[in-house]
């Protein structure tokens, strides 16, 4: 039907699933939308992408997924994104506290705190949330203490993506160590996930201004020698800046680059407070920005005025969406996060003809898997990728009638459409429900993990209003 069916001869096994009958959103280079469209899956991988008859008929044993009526999509990046920490006091920290505050107030007691079985679990909640939401790939942004729970809990989950641990040589801090001991720790861990399957392991700063130069310098170098990707924090906010500029008398970007750690291995959290040669430096080096807008708004870091993400994306740059934290944005739901990172770029500039849903859906996909490296694997639907899909219900209130594909699936919608997601070929929500974790167990799990937690910390949920009870 099109240059996307594949030969079945190349099929790297027998066809075990087929997802038939939905608008097939491929992201393919010619970005096609196949109309009634079908994806068969051999695996982990996606064998052959086109007409629904024709693959039906071919492959007369696959389990089917009905999408008729539906809108199929790739799985979605989220490129930064705290398994572990924020999970079990989401929505917790107050939205009206000094910049700081919440950091020393709540992060730093509630990560004391936390126990081995805490992160796992932590990473079990925000993992099936990012499915629940089409998700398919996250970016572990910092995992404090316990990489290898956190990691098992998004196996339990069944979600792709990249796990490190916080490296950092200041003073003071949990796991905080001389450089070379730091560095031993980050190769241990990537190493440790160097075996293939769905977690790869990355090198990974806390960033901002905790780290010396040597350790900066030597974490791109790590990455360099392992072939992985790098990624920290940078310039949610001024901060970063007049720190840097008060220590080296440089920008941020331009002293990491004068220590050679800017590249396409680098994969900068946020890059909010860029200035001018900064953005030069982001482009000729192809280092890679997680946008994660929602958090700049919770947080009133000032992307609005400040960021410079969408002329990034305009001038050919790498950038990927993500959700930060569970009190940083605090949804995992990256098509919310795509129609704010379009409704920001068009209202910074009063432009209605800049960076439409067509964009922002790019990001959320193969623009966003060639801003963490992986778009030879995943990012669109395509025969040899990777089958990470979703299936978008169609037959609810809010996509009635039907508009413009990719204007629906921006504008109209959110991860609440989610119907069926695809991970390397094993079906993980099913027809709304995950298949992988049984939610109510988690419910009652997660719900005494956070009480503790709390009275461990010494902290408590901070209601600004009365809460009565009236049972
Ligand atoms: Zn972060």
């Amino acid at each position: 039907m099109t240059a996307e069916t594949a030969d079945s001869t190349s099929a790297p096994g027998p066809v075990t699933l087929l997802v038939a009958g939905g608008d097939v959103v491929t992201m393919n280079p010619a970005r096609e939308v196949l109309v009634g469209g079908a994806v068969a899956v051999a695996g982990d991988v996606i064998a052959a992408v086109g007409s629904s008859t024709e693959l039906a008929g071919r492959y007369p044993e696959a389990e089917v997924i009905d999408a008729t009526g539906c809108v199929v999509t790739p799985g979605m990046v989220n490129a930064h994104q705290h398994l572990t920490g924020d999970p079990l006091i989401r929505s917790c920290i107050p939205d009206l506290l000094p910049p700081g505050a919440s950091i020393f107030e709540w992060s730093v007691p509630a990560h004391g705190a936390h126990t081995g079985d805490d992160d796992e679990l932590s990473a079990v909640l925000s993992s099936v949330e990012n499915l629940a939401n089409g998700v398919t790939t996250v970016v572990e942004a910092g995992t404090v203490a316990n990489p290898h729970r956190a990691a098992a809990g998004m196996r339990r989950a069944g979600i792709r993506g990249t796990m490190g641990v916080w490296g950092w040589d200041i003073e003071e801090g949990p796991f905080t160590a001389p450089v070379t001991e730091t560095l031993d720790r980050q190769r241990e861990v990537v190493d440790s996930f160097s075996g293939g399957g769905l977690i790869d392991g990355w090198v990974t700063l806390v960033g901002h201004d905790l780290a010396s130069d040597e350790l900066l310098a030597g974490a791109a170098d790590l990455a360099r020698d392992l072939g992985t990707g790098l990624t920290m924090h940078m310039s949610p906010t001024s901060s970063d800046p007049e720190r840097y500029l008060a220590r080296t008398g440089r920008r941020p970007l331009v002293h990491l680059d004068a220590l050679g750690v800017l590249g396409p291995h680098l994969l900068v959290g946020h890059g909010v407070w860029l200035d001018d040669s900064e953005v030069e430096l982001v482009l000729s080096t192809s280092t890679a920005i997680a946008y994660c807008p929602w958090a700049y708004l919770r947080l009133g870091q000032g992307v609005a005025g400040q960021g410079r993400h969408a002329e990034i994306v305009e001038r050919g740059g790498r950038v990927a969406l993500g959700c930060d934290a569970s009190n940083a944005g605090d949804t995992s739901d990256i098509l919310r996060t795509a129609a704010l990172a379009a409704g920001l770029a068009r209202d910074t500039r009063v432009d209605p003809e800049r960076f439409g849903a067509h964009t922002a859906f790019e990001l959320a996909t193969i623009a966003g898997a060639a801003a963490i490296g992986m778009d030879d694997r995943i990012g669109s639907l395509e025969p040899g990728k990777q089958a990470d899909m979703v299936v978008h219900d169609t037959s609810s209130i809010g996509w009635t009638p039907r508009g413009e594909t990719v204007l629906h699936l921006v504008w109209g919608t959110g991860g609440r459409s989610v119907r069926d997601v695809v991970v390397a070929g094993r079906l993980v929500i099913s027809d709304g429900t995950c298949t992988t974790v049984d939610i109510a167990d988690l419910r009652v799990e997660a719900t005494a993990a956070q009480q503790s937690l709390l009275e461990r910390a010494g902290l408590e949920i901070p209601h600004r209003w009365p809460h009565i009870p009236s049972a």
